[in-house]
């Protein structure tokens, strides 16, 4: 029992040096680093697609896209415009910081701003493994229903933003908003959340507002400050 815990012990330390590394390289290229986790059919790829249409032209996108097997999200991406590198965990149910090590020399981050990470569609492990990337967002949606954040409470506290997503479907869907933001609030206080439909467009706005902000702040802060 006690050597087990060791050993995953060890594999999280390692996860870390090397998501430390990960982060160094997107630092050193001025590139912000978004990893996006949610369940399978919340919308991760929609989302990101709303991004590459709202931001690409401010912005200079590319998006990994973490897949079991396949490459029909990448492709789907692509189709957008934006440069994808499909990662294929191998039936892997997570991304680790070694498979976006693997993944990084596939794109010339000088060129890039913005790096979307799209981790698997999983609501526990993947948040048990840093990446490497700046900031985590969990995308929930109306037809998982309201009480997500308090059964998948790891997700919900290492996360900096939550999309709800798919919210053209609360007049036909039992969902409690006041019970889910409670849930978010609680486990994670003061966390930003984003209300939006990525069918009808409605909030997407307020979510590209905040991913320009950060993505700006984030090259700014490198930017040695100049006096007089
Ligand atoms: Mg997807
Ligand atoms: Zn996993």
């Amino acid at each position: 029992m006690t050597k087990t815990v060791t050993v995953l012990e060890n594999i999280l330390n390692a996860n870390d040096r090397i998501a430390a590394s990960n982060r160094a390289q997107l630092d050193q290229a001025d590139v912000f680093g978004l990893n996006v986790m949610a369940s399978p059919g919340a919308g991760k790829t929609s989302v990101i697609e709303k991004m590459i249409a709202g931001l690409s032209q401010e912005l200079r996108m590319a998006v990994i896209e973490g897949d079991l097997a396949t490459s029909i999200d990448a492709e789907r991406i692509e189709a957008m415009g934006a440069e994808a590198v499909q990662i294929n965990t191998g039936g892997n149910c997570h991304l680790d910081a070694v498979m976006l090590q693997e993944a990084l020399p596939h794109l010339t981050l000088e060129a890039i701003d913005l790096l979307v990470v799209e981790n698997v569609g999983n609501l526990i492990c993947p948040s048990n493994f840093t990446l490497g990337t700046h900031a985590n967002v969990l995308i929930a949606s109306v037809p998982e229903g309201a009480d997500k954040p308090y059964k998948y409470p790891g997700m919900y506290r290492g996360v900096e933003v939550v999309i709800l997503n798919k919210i053209d479907l609360l007049p036909y869907v039992p969902f409690d908003l006041d019970y889910f933001r409670q849930g978010v609030e609680i486990l994670n206080p003061g966390v930003a959340v984003f209300p939006l439909s990525c069918r009808t467009g409605e909030g997407v706005q307020a979510w590209l507002d905040w991913v320009r902000l950060r993505v700006t702040v984030s090259v700014a802060d490198k930017i040695p400050a100049t006096r007089g």
